[in-house]
């Protein structure tokens, strides 16, 4: 089935292009700034919505402009799509039913509300997928109804017919709906409301047939991971309903990952059009051709809707040939892997040499750009010979990241290739280190110690701001720091803390302070894209050969260390934290990018060793969200991601203490390779969990130093002395006592300095009853 380039460009072939969904948040985060306001009072419904419209609009334009013939409605959201089919669905929790305004209701079930007499928690919110971007969490009970409540999917189709614009509406699949939701009660599986779900699931299809719609598209990703028996059960039973309730065209949507092992499955489903992600995946148009039957139309998602860079033409256009050749023109789409909500908007609005090379630029394509390639790949595979220039330019693009010294730099390529197979072993094993850091640190029992970061104040954000404005010169900036860490430090030897932090008052975020200074690295203006709600995040863009050229925290940590006699902790974030919260390279693989950052994280920690720091911490808390989504592919990514880190933190002395930081819950499945780590101690979140996510760590008999978290830092209340000392005592029940630390939940940058010093000091006195205890 292998066909060479000749045939595309002889071929006359036109293929329809297919947008899985748009980003929403606004070019310059105009939604984020409207529904802000309205949050506030400060804006009414009525101008909200006119905003949310003008965004809508503007994205169906611009794609008909391009020329798009599939073009998404009800991708839009004032905050989630799994939000807006919950709602639509009139699967709203008890809870909010006294609240009668419907957008007053959406929100309070997005965020929670407090005011005149409405005090109600929000829906859980979670990872969407292995994205960055978060949806609320469907709430099901065992008798859960469903009805058609809200006709946001008709109103949006509507709203671009009125505007000449047929759209394809988007909706989350029923199957996929269910399995993202959560049971709020005992003894039901929310997968057998597939029967109750699926009348009111088509007759929100029926409606749409009513008004018109050609094509509705049904993203159920769910069909890319692991599935149960009873979940492939239910995707038989939703497809055979859909194709009964409706004559309307459905493309059935998978993305973040390939079909794999529900091919067979998902082929047989009764639509007229599958589309999967060959970017996540790219063996998939092999998996699924051969099972597709002689109708069915393949949609190829061939340009990455998760990451920044420009398609590579050939290669695509090589791709929809060998499809075309195997299925026939007409049963071929061209399409974005997945939505583009993961992409910013705009790369025109990129005008910072400074942050972002021309030469690196020239690499990169947002969701504008994206959408231009679809158009030229149609084009190309048209035979159009008049776009051919687009294809050259587009080959010499491809040359130049290949060729550039910017993306392989010999010297970062020799030491990689060390580091995948060289040793990684601390010189001893825990037990002896030990010993060694003991007697130089002398530590008490249940030492105490800080995540890292001081509360991050208005005054200390002002300093950075007027810095990079020039209104501060370097040295009066640095001036301005130093006196916060001098304080910072006097403050933790007053409250009588063991291992001290220098309070990182340098960094705006973990990530982007390290990105900043090594090499590889680039950063956006207004790449922004949507994390959750209102949120949006600005990520990293490594683009080249990682290095680090300089030291990076060095001064800060040697003069910190410089004002105590006790130990301050070095602080870093680690390789695979750096990788996942990064736009990342896609001509290596995240495996070799993540030993390049590793190398540099690892010629950082020599330095302040030199330097004569004693403890030096590496947090790494998307270790655990970096996680491959399906099962099969987990053991590969846990190897090269502990060996990352190891790389960062074996090539120290015995003396020298590492330690990590890991901020969430779940370890269970993943605990071996957190023991294999091998860092000297760990901080984990341990608070609201009562200490009983410790139960993973007895069970396993982890080895090494461990600090549970004992008080929550997402709030501003103090914590009491004597509970603290209860959480101990549990922590004590599971986990030798001399291998517990005794720290807050995670860094403290977002809390205010009084009750910062309140709760510390709270955790400082129970750690000295502990002490007493102990010492009887
Ligand atoms: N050292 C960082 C801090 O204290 C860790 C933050 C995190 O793990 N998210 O802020
Ligand atoms: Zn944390």
């Amino acid at each position: 089935m292998l066909i060479d380039t000749e045939m595309t460009t002889k071929s006359t072939t036109t293929l329809p292009t297919n947008v899985l969904g748009f980003p929403r948040i606004g070019a310059k985060r105009e939604l984020k700034r409207a529904v802000e306001a309205f949050w506030n009072g400060n804006i009414d419904n009525e101008n909200l919505q006119a905003v949310a419209h003008a965004i809508r609009r503007d994205n169906w334009r611009r794609m008909k402009q391009a020329g798009i013939d599939l073009i998404p409605s009800n991708d839009f959201s004032l905050y989630d799509q799994v939000l807006d089919t919950a709602v639509m669905l009139g699967c709203v929790p008890e809870r909010y039913a006294g609240i009668n305004d419907p957008t007053e209701r959406y929100f309070a079930m997005a965020k929670g509300e407090q005011r005149q007499g409405t005090d109600v928690i929000a829906m859980e919110m979670t990872k969407w997928f292995d994205t960055n971007y978060h949806y609320i969490v469907p709430e099901f009970t065992a008798r859960q109804q469903f009805r058609l409540a809200d006709d946001k999917a008709v109103r949006e189709f509507r709203e671009a017919l009125e505007d000449g614009i047929l759209t394809k509406p988007v909706l989350v699949g029923p199957v996929t709906f269910l399995l993202l939701g959560k049971e709020k009660e005992p003894n039901f599986d929310r997968i057998d409301l597939i029967d109750s779900l699926l009348p009111t699931y088509c007759q929100l299809l029926q409606q749409l047939q009513l008004a018109g719609a050609q094509w509705i598209q049904i993203d159920e990703p769910m069909l890319a991971m692991d599935l149960t028996p009873k979940a492939r059960a239910a995707y038989d039973k939703a497809f055979a309903a859909i194709r009964q309730a409706t004559t309307t065209k459905i493309i059935l949507t998978t993305y973040f990952d390939g079909l794999r092992d529900n091919a067979q499955l998902a082929a047989q489903l009764p639509v007229d059009a599958l589309h999967i992600d060959l970017v996540s995946h790219p063996d998939g148009l092999d998996e699924i051709v051969p099972l597709l039957g002689d109708s069915k139309i393949l949609s190829l998602g061939i340009i990455d809707g998760r990451n920044i860079w420009k398609n590579d033409f050939e290669h695509s256009l090589d791709i929809v040939a060998k499809a075309v050749a195997a299925l026939g023109s007409d049963r071929v789409m061209i399409a974005t892997s997945s939505s583009l909500l993961h992409v910013p908007y705009d790369l025109a609005l990129e005008n910072n040499e400074q942050s972002l090379p021309a030469e690196v630029k020239r690499w990169m394509a947002f969701a504008w750009q994206k959408i231009d390639e679809l158009a030229a790949l149609k084009s190309l595979a048209a035979g159009d010979n008049k776009k051919n220039a687009l294809l050259e330019a587009n080959k010499a693009d491809m040359l130049s990241k290949r060729s550039s010294t910017l993306t392989n730099d010999p010297s970062v390529l020799k030491r990689r290739n060390e580091a995948a197979t060289g040793n990684v072993e601390r010189q001893s094993p825990f037990a002896q280190r030990a010993k060694l850091q003991q007697a130089s640190l002398n530590l008490p029992m249940f030492p105490t110690t800080t995540i890292g970061s001081f509360p991050q104040t208005k005054e200390v954000r002002q300093w950075r701001a007027k810095f990079k404005k020039g209104e501060l010169s370097a040295d009066e900036y640095t001036q301005l720091l130093r006196d916060e860490i001098k304080r910072c430090i006097r403050l933790q030897e007053e409250l009588d803390l063991d291992v001290l932090v220098h309070g990182e008052f340098e960094r705006n975020d973990m990530v982007e302070y390290f990105g900043e200074q090594l090499s590889g690295f680039a950063f956006t203006q207004n790449g922004w894209v949507q994390s959750y709600g209102s949120r949006c995040v600005k990520p990293p863009v490594i683009y080249g050969s990682v290095a680090r050229p300089r030291p990076m925290t060095v001064d800060w940590i040697t003069f910190a260390q410089s004002l105590t006699k006790r130990p301050v902790k070095g602080m870093l974030t680690g390789p695979v934290t750096i990788l996942k919260w990064s736009f990342v390279r896609n001509d290596q693989s995240r495996r070799d990018t993540c030993l390049e950052i590793a190398l540099a994280i690892a010629d950082e920690v020599a330095d302040l060793e030199r330097a004569g720091i004693r403890v030096i911490q590496i947090d790494e808390p998307a270790i655990r969200e970096a996680l491959p989504l399906r099962k099969a592919d987990r053991n590969e990514y846990l190897q090269w991601a502990v060996r990352s880190f190891r790389v960062s933190s074996s090539k120290v002395a015995d003396t020298t203490q590492i330690h990590t930081h890991m901020c969430y819950s779940e370890f269970n499945d993943i605990i071996d390779s957190i023991a294999s780590m091998d860092a000297d101690a760990i901080t984990i979140e341990c608070s609201r969990s009562q200490m009983e996510l410790l139960d993973a760590f007895r069970d396993f008999q982890y080895p090494n130093g461990i600090g549970p978290g004992v008080y929550d830092i997402h709030s501003a209340r103090v914590p009491g002395k004597q509970e603290i000392v209860d959480l101990l005592h549990k922590a004590a029940a599971r986990i030798a006592p001399q291998l517990l630390w005794v720290n807050p939940d995670c860094g403290l940058k977002t809390r205010g300095w009084e009750e910062t010093l309140a709760s510390l000091r709270q955790m400082v006195d129970a750690a000295k009853d502990l002490r007493a205890e102990y010492a009887q």
